[in-house]
């Protein structure tokens, strides 16, 4: 599996930089992981977003699904070859409001996962957890040619976390704080992600849904001393990972 980096702030983007967005291939498989602001201009510098074969959104908070629907538009508006007729996209139905946006007549079809059944899509098998976050939202565990991609949505940390992400090649997580956070959250602080992947044994941690006025390298830190190794990135735009 390739995964790169379209977008990695948490809550609104900043200084060019944009929310949640993942493109992962396997294949020739793209798969479009949330779809958070300026996920559409940084997917179109990857490939064109016509050869999008599935798109799958963890949640409906706006940080996630920002671009979806100027990605409709660019699905309906241009005339380039499509790999696929109509663009599904897979999130769940417990919004009805927000579920019924992802089908764009003749352009885009919702469809839905649940928590309790692995999905199929193209070349990946997806497990799904509901999380710890105001409104329903899953993580996903993506698997294909015997490798683990885990991805945690946005989440506080709580321990199934642990039994879900086991043994991953490699973790994405939900980095919102550091230390010094206190209080009733809706996010892991990077001590949690690192402690998440030294005790899931994960191989690499990618910290994701960066806050906007903490030091990145302050998070690298307390990750990297929770985790007890170094392999730990941050994410950055066009970042490419090699799973
Ligand atoms: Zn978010
Ligand atoms: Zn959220």
């Amino acid at each position: 599996m390739k995964l790169t980096v379209l977008g990695y702030y948490g809550g609104y983007p900043f200084k060019g930089h944009g929310t949640t967005s993942f493109l992962l291939q396997e294949a020739g498989f793209n798969l479009l992981i949330d779809c958070g602001s300026n996920a559409v201009n940084e997917l179109s510098q990857i490939i064109n977003p016509l050869e999008l074969d599935a798109v799958i959104i963890s949640h409906y908070h706006h940080d996630h699904i920002a671009d979806l629907g100027v990605l409709q538009y660019y699905w309906q508006l241009n005339s380039g070859k499509k790999k696929t007729p109509i663009l599904p996209i897979y999130g769940n139905t417990q919004d009805p409001l927000n579920y019924a946006r992802l089908t764009m007549q003749g352009v885009t079809e919702g469809k839905s996962f649940v928590d309790y059944q692995p999905l199929k899509v193209g070349l990946f098998e997806i497990e799904f957890l509901r999380t710890i976050h105001p409104v329903p939202t899953y993580a996903m565990r993506i698997t294909a040619d015997d490798k683990v991609l885990t991805f945690t949505a946005d989440t506080d940390y709580f321990n199934e976390l642990t039994k879900f992400a086991q043994d991953s090649d490699l973790l994405i997580t939900d980095t919102n704080f550091d230390s010094m956070k206190s209080g009733r959250k809706w996010h892991m602080t990077a001590q949690e992600s690192g402690e998440l992947a030294k005790i899931s044994n994960a191989n690499q941690l990618l910290l994701s849904h960066l806050p906007q006025e903490i030091d990145h390298q302050i998070l690298m830190n307390e990750a990297k001393t929770a985790k007890g190794d170094g392999n730990i990135q941050l994410a950055s735009d066009g970042l490419i990972i090699n799973i």
